[in-house]
């Protein structure tokens, strides 16, 4: 290998896998034996970096299996199910390559797509390359309807602009890598972080078909959570909506005090009257009150939790192969 100061792209580049695993008994082996046809048909020098989020089912001893046969494996087991974005976290922070893919262990992300993403790296000099899903994968409509009004209020809302559909399945150059596992946020929300950090970046669109085995690991509550964690991490217009809306309600009740002056003041209304009205007034002012003490809630606690600085995973275990002595 050559010792100059070339870039990776230019000589010979050492490529990581990083696959977050959580109870995919079914899908490992055919996984890797497609992972490996793909690599091993282009003679690049790679690792696949398993990360085993905890997982309850074979894939535990699976992997064992396959670290023990094939070199180019390796992988982690997390201490408990810290969940998918920081299963990913843990494999980026693993990975040594000059270009890392992230991926999921179900086969949604197609391994013939690889070479692809490897070559607008390499030749076309970008230094991460994104993927979209053409269609749902399988996802429900609830899903499909939750995921376009997230988009949606997540781009109007943020700092920065998702692109719908966007897969957790890329290419990230070593630099952006780095980029990546320096911010130390707590609530890690990747396809957010990705457009963060900036560099040169550019969008692949692939047929995503439905999971190869398997239930989606992913339950309605942790969607939210995660949808949540991208809304509080990146835009802090939760807490001006209710200043606005208080700037609003006062001209609202301005207006109303100044009319009902008005009109008492004339003798058309007799003071009783209207109580109604006031009543609904003050108990629409009580929920609006709540609401936005429960909003600057939800951003006290996530600095709670980030302010403790605790790390974000810890490892049980390390798969590797068996050595002869053990
Ligand atoms: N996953 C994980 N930890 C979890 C949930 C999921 O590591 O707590 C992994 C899972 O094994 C898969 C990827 O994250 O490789 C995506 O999960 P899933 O297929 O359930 O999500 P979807 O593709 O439906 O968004
Ligand atoms: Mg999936």
């Amino acid at each position: 290998m050559s010792t100059d100061n070339t870039p990776a792209k230019d000589r010979d580049f050492l490529l990581s896998v990083v696959i977050p695993v959580y109870n995919e008994q079914e899908c490992l082996e055919p996984l890797v034996a497609e992972l490996k046809k793909t690599l091993d048909s282009q003679k690049w020098v790679y690792e696949i970096i398993f990360v085993d989020d905890h997982s309850t089912d074979l894939s535990p001893r699976i992997l064992q299996s396959l670290c023990d046969q094939w070199p180019q494996l390796r992988g982690l087991r997390l201490s408990r199910n810290f969940g998918h974005q920081a299963a990913l976290c843990a494999g980026l922070q693993e990975a040594r390559g000059d270009a890392v893919i992230t991926m999921d262990a179900d086969l949604q992300h197609p391994p013939s797509l690889i070479p692809e993403l490897v070559r607008l790296w390499r030749q076309e000099g970008f230094e991460i390359v994104n993927t979209i899903r053409a269609q749902s994968g399988g996802s429900g409509f609830l899903d499909r309807l939750g995921s376009h009004w997230f988009y949606r209020l997540f781009n109007r809302i943020a700092d920065i602009k998702l692109t719908p559909g966007s897969a957790d399945f890329r290419i990230m150059d070593r630099k952006c890598v780095d980029a990546l596992c320096s911010m130390g946020e707590h609530f890690k929300f990747l396809r957010g972080q990705i457009p963060y950090i900036g560099f040169k970046q550019t969008y692949l669109t692939f047929e995503c078909p439905p999971r190869f085995a398997g239930q989606r690991s992913y339950t309605l509550r942790q969607s939210i959570k995660l949808a949540s964690n991208g809304l509080l991490s990146f835009s802090t217009f939760g807490l001006k909506v209710p200043f606005l809306l208080g700037l609003f309600t006062m001209g609202i009740v301005g207006i109303y005090a100044a009319v009902s002056v008005v009109l008492i003041a004339s003798g058309k209304v007799h003071l009783m009257e209207g109580w109604l009205s006031l009543a609904a007034l003050i108990c629409l002012n009580i929920g609006l009150q709540l609401t936005f003490i429960g909003m600057m809630g939800l951003y006290i606690g996530k600095i709670f939790i980030e302010v403790k600085g605790r790390p974000l995973y810890f490892v049980e275990k390390v798969y590797r192969p068996k050595t002869t002595t053990e």
